[in-house]
C-alpha cells in the first residue's frame, strides 16, 4: 500500500497546499494558503525518508523532532504529534507559517536535492491547527507550582517562548506589553496574508488557561517602572525587540510621501483589527505609484500590503540580485505573482521631488568581491542613473536596537551596536549584567527571525529556572 512504500518520494512529488485565487489575494488581507486536507498531508509527510541523522532538525533553530512528527501525521496520530511538536516549539503553527523554510529545515532536507523537500512548514502548521480544532490542549496536569513569579517585558515570540517554559515548570509568568494584543511583530508587523491574527488570539487564550498572565496596554518605563518589577518579582525577562528604523542616509528621505515600513504596516493592521486610534495614522497608497526600498521580509510585506490597498503600481528596488535577497524565497515568488515589479541591483541614491515625492533616483550595481560575511559587495555601474517615478516611497532597510533609557540605571549593559549583553554560554544562559534580569530575541541578537526569538526566550527561561533553583 501507499503507506508502506518508502520510495514514496519517487511517486509523489512535493506539493504545497493550494493558494487562494489571485483575485482574492490582490484584495483581501487573508492567509493565501489553504490548509492541507488530511489526505494531502498524509501523502506529503510520508515522503520523509526518516534520515538517521536528520539535517532538517539541526538546521531548525529550535531543533524540532521533524521526522518523528512527520511520521505521526502520516499515521494519523495528531495529538501525539502536537505533544511532540510542543516539546521544542512554543508557537509551532506560527513558525510553520512564517519561517523561511527554504533556508532552514526544508533547505536542509535530503530530498531538496532534486526531488523537492518535504513540506515541513505546512505539516507543522497542520499539526497544531488540527489538534486545536479537535480540542487538544497542552497537558499541564503534571505541573507542580512553585511560589516563584517572573515578569516578562514583551509579548513577542521571545517573551512567549520564555513564558511557555516557565509556566510548564510551575513558575508564574506575568507578561507586560505596551500593545493591546500579544504577538509583538507577529501581530503588529507581519501582515495577515502570512499569518491571520486569530492564530494569536487563540494562543492568548491557550496560554492564559495554562497560567500565563498578560498585562496588555502596559508599557514598562511609563505605566510601570523596572524598579517595581525588580522589587515585586523573582526575576525579569526582557524580550522587547528592535524598533529603531534604519535610514538610507541619502537626500530626500524627509519629503512628504516617504514613510518607514513599520508605521505603514502597523497602521494597516490596526485598521483591519479595529485598533485604530486616529484615522490620520492610516497611510493609504490607493491609486499611488509605490516604490519599496529594501529586499527583506519587511520589504516584501510592504509590497504585498500596497497591492492589497490597490496601489496603481508597486516597484521594489533592491541593491543586490535576486539570489542574494535576505528574505524567504517563497514570499518573493508570492509578491511577483501578485503583481509586484522588481528592480534588482538598484541602489537608491536620492529621493527626488519638489515639496513631495516624485521619484527615486537609483544607480545600477553589479556584484563585486565578497565582504567579510562572504556576501558579494555591490559596486556601482558608471552612468547608470535612472529615476523610478513614485508618489509614495516605503523604506524597509531594517531595524536597529533601541535601548531604553532605564537600562543604565538598572545595571543592564549594552554592546557597541546597542544590543543587550546576555550571552548564551555562561552559568545562567541569557543573563544580563544585572543578575536578576535576562534577555533574548531581537534586542539581543539584532533583528532576526520569529523562530530564533522563540528559541532564545525558551533558553533564557532555562537560565532563569537554574538561577531560581527551581
Ligand atoms: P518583537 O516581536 O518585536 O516583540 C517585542 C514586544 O515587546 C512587542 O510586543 C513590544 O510592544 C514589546 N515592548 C517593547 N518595549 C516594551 C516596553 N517598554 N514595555 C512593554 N512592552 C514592550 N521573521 C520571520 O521569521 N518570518 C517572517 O516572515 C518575518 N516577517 C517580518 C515582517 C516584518 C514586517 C518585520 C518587522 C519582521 C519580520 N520578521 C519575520 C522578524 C520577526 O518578526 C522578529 O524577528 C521577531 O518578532 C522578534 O521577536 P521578539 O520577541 O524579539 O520581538
Ligand atoms: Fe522549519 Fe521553522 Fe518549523 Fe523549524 S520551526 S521545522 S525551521 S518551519
Amino acid at each position: 500500500t501507499r503507506l508502506n512504500n518508502s520510495f514514496q518520494f519517487l511517486d509523489v512529488g512535493r506539493e504545497d497546499p493550494k493558494k487562494k485565487p489571485l483575485k482574492v489575494r490582490k484584495h483581501q488581507f487573508v492567509e493565501i494558503y489553504e490548509p492541507f486536507s488530511e489526505e494531502e498531508v498524509k501523502e506529503q509527510t510520508h515522503r520523509c525518508l526518516e534520515c538517521g541523522n536528520p539535517y532538517c532538525e539541526w538546521k531548525c533553530p529550535v531543533h524540532n523532532f521533524i521526522p518523528n512528527w512527520l511520521k505521526l501525521i502520516s499515521e494519523g496520530n495528531i495529538f501525539e504529534a502536537a505533544e511532540l511538536s510542543h516539546q521544542t516549539n512554543s508557537l509551532p503553527e506560527v513558525c510553520g507559517r512564517v519561517c523561511p523554510q527554504d533556508r532552514l529545515c526544508e533547505g536542509a532536507c535530503t530530498l531538496n536535492d532534486g526531488f523537492g523537500a518535504v513540506t515541513i512548514g505546512n505539516a507543522e502548521k497542520y499539526i497544531t491547527d488540527t489538534a486545536f480544532a479537535m480540542g487538544w490542549k497542552p497537558d499541564m496536569s503534571n505541573v507542580v507550582w512553585t511560589d516563584k513569579k517572573v515578569a516578562i517585558i514583551g509579548a513577542g515570540p521571545a517573551g512567549i517562548g520564555c513564558a511557555d517554559i516557565l509556566v510548564r515548570n510551575g513558575v508564574k509568568p506575568v507578561v507586560f506589553d505596551r500593545y493591546p494584543e500579544i504577538g509583538g511583530l507577529l501581530t503588529f508587523g507581519i501582515p495577515e496574508f502570512k499569518l491571520e491574527k486569530s492564530v494569536l488570539v487563540r494562543r492568548r487564550e491557550i496560554f492564559t488557561e495554562m497560567g500565563v498572565e498578560f498585562r496588555l496596554n502596559t508599557e514598562v518605563g511609563k505605566d510601570i517602572t523596572m524598579e517595581e518589577l525588580l522589587r515585586d518579582y523573582d526575576a525579569v525577562f526582557m524580550g522587547m525587540g528592535t524598533y529603531k528604523y534604519m535610514k538610507g542616509g541619502f537626500p530626500g528621505e524627509d519629503l512628504p510621501g516617504v514613510f518607514d515600513a513599520l508605521p505603514f504596516l502597523v497602521a494597516n493592521v490596526n485598521r483591519n483589527l479595529g485598533f485604530e486610534k486616529d484615522p490620520a495614522d492610516f497611510i493609504s497608497v490607493e491609486g499611488k505609484r509605490v516604490v519599496v526600498l529594501g529586499g527583506g521580509d519587511t520589504a516584501m510585506d510592504c509590497n504585498r500590503t500596497s497591492i492589497r490597498q490597490q496601489a496603481a503600481s508597486v516597484t521594489c528596488a533592491y541593491r543586490r540580485d535576486e539570489a542574494n535577497m535576505p528574505g524567504s524565497k517563497r514570499e518573493v515568488a508570492n509578491a511577483k505573482q501578485e503583481g509586484v515589479k522588481f528592480k534588482f541591483n538598484r541602489q537608491p541614491v536620492e529621493i527626488v521631488g519638489d515639496g513631495k515625492v516624485e521619484g527615486v533616483k537609483v544607480v545600477t550595481t553589479q556584484l563585486g568581491a565578497p565582504d567579510e560575511n562572504g556576501r558579494r559587495r555591490p559596486e556601482v555601474v558608471p552612468g547608470s542613473e535612472e529615476i523610478i517615478p513614485a508618489d509614495t516611497v516605503l523604506v524597509a532597510f531594517g531595524f536597529q536596537t533601541s535601548p531604553a533609557p532605564w537600562f543604565e540605571q538598572n545595571g543592564i549593559n549594552t554592546n557597541s551596536w546597542g544590543g543587550v549583553e546576555a550571552p548564551e554560554h555562561q552559568e545562567f544562559k541569557f543573563q544580563t549584567s544585572n543578575p536578576k534580569v535576562f534577555a533574548g530575541g531581537d534586542m539581543v541578537r539584532g533583528s532576526d527571525l520569529v523562530v530564533t526569538a522563540i528559541w532564545e526566550g525558551r533558553e533564557a527561561a532555562q537560565g532563569i529556572l537554574d538561577y531560581l533553583e527551581v
